[in-house]
């Protein structure tokens, strides 16, 4: 059985009074953030200036010059603890040219991904402390989630123990967040890295996105509605995400009828083959060779064609026009921000 960490396992006067730095005030940053600050620790951002990120930080109290800095170098200077939760694609550089040269012996270098690690771009010094602080659910959540006494699960992980308490300094920042209300599970950074990059791809983003798309697609080409085709193929999709998660695939299969359950075991499979799985793990593979972050590394370099082509394309499919008019009729679904 996995251990799992709790409020009682975890001591937050580690870190208490210690110089903890958040790099940007993204998903992520805002929500560590304010959930440290919220539990009494000693938190610092650094944002550009006049960017959403930055005015953000400003309506959320957060005081230029006290607590709310534009420099990293001089922000990183005497830190206890360096939350990197800038873009991973950004993060090496900035180690590289404003991190790195100004911070002391003994620091603890934290991040939410073990991308940059686990891939090398980012090799800090033995007199550091490795640690993965990875929330299992967007930013929004994990600050929502807090304010409400609850938190959102996160995995811990150490790279490198220098001090020779990195864990528990790990386990003290997830209780900042509010994480260990909820459990903390211990993984490795190279774990964390090629799952969370495997589930993105192939299941959680990749994989449902295009199931929908081509679920939709086949009906509205069979001459359905597209309206119809939405609320079936993209709509309900939650409602039953939400059973599977609280319950499991039993208890999904309990609430739904026998036809729908039948239907799943028999179709399903047709979609879902031995071919699918092969390619799954060609992904896999490319993961963990570093195939994967060779060509999204590159594909930066050179400005993202294929990102914006993609994401262009996206947004001119008929199901986010369908969708996006569809969902101003429905006000209760929460505007997105
Ligand atoms: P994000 O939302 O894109 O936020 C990154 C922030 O960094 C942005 O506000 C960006 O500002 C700012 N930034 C960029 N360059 C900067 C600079 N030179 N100095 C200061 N700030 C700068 O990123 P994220 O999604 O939170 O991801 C952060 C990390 O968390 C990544 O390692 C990611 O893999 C990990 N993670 C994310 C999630 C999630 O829910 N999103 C979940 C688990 C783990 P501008 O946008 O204005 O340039
Ligand atoms: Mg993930």
């Amino acid at each position: 059985m996995v251990k799992m960490y709790y409020d009682k396992n975890a001591d937050i006067k580690l870190l208490k009074g210690k110089k903890i730095v958040i790099l940007g005030y993204g998903s992520q940053g805002h929500a560590q953030a304010l959930n440290l600050r919220d539990s009494g620790l000693k938190v610092s951002v650094v944002e550009k200036k006049g960017t959403r990120g930055f005015n953000l930080a400003i309506t959320h109290g957060w005081k230029e010059g006290e607590n709310l800095f534009t420099s990293v170098p001089e922000t990183v200077r005497g830190a206890d603890w360096i939350q990197f939760l800038l873009p991973d694609e950004l993060q090496a550089i900035i180690w590289k040219n404003d991190v790195a040269p100004n911070i002391k012996k003994g620091v603890v270098l934290g991040f939410s991904h073990g991308f940059n690690i686990r891939y090398g771009q980012i090799v800090p010094p033995k007199e550091a402390d490795v640690v993965l602080i990875a929330p299992k659910g967007p930013g929004h959540l994990v600050r929502r989630t807090y304010e409400e006494g609850k938190g959102t699960p996160a995995l811990v992980a150490v790279e490198q123990d220098y001090s020779k308490k990195a864990l528990k300094l790990g386990l003290a920042y997830c209780r900042g967040i509010g994480a260990t209300r909820a459990g903390v599970l211990q993984t490795t950074f190279k774990e964390e890295t090629e799952t969370d990059l495997f589930g993105e791809q192939n299941v959680l983003c990749g994989g449902v996105v295009d199931l929908v798309k081509a679920g939709y697609e086949t009906l509205v080409e069979a001459g359905y509605q597209p309206e119809v085709a939405y609320f079936e193929c993209l709509h309900e999709l939650k409602l039953i995400v939400d059973l599977v998660q609280e319950g499991g695939i039993g208890w999904m299969n309990y609430s739904i009828s026998d036809t729908a359950e039948y239907g799943e075991y028999t179709r399903g499979p047709r979609l879902v083959t031995e071919q699918t799985k092969l390619q799954m793990k060609k992904n896999l593979e490319e993961v963990q060779s570093g195939q994967f972050a060779k060509e999204y590394l590159l594909e930066n370099l050179v400005g993202r064609p294929v990102f914006n082509s993609a994401r262009k394309a996206m947004s001119e499919h008929s199901i986010e026009i369908v969708g996006e008019r569809l969902r101003s009729m429905m006000p209760w679904l929460r505007k997105k921000e």
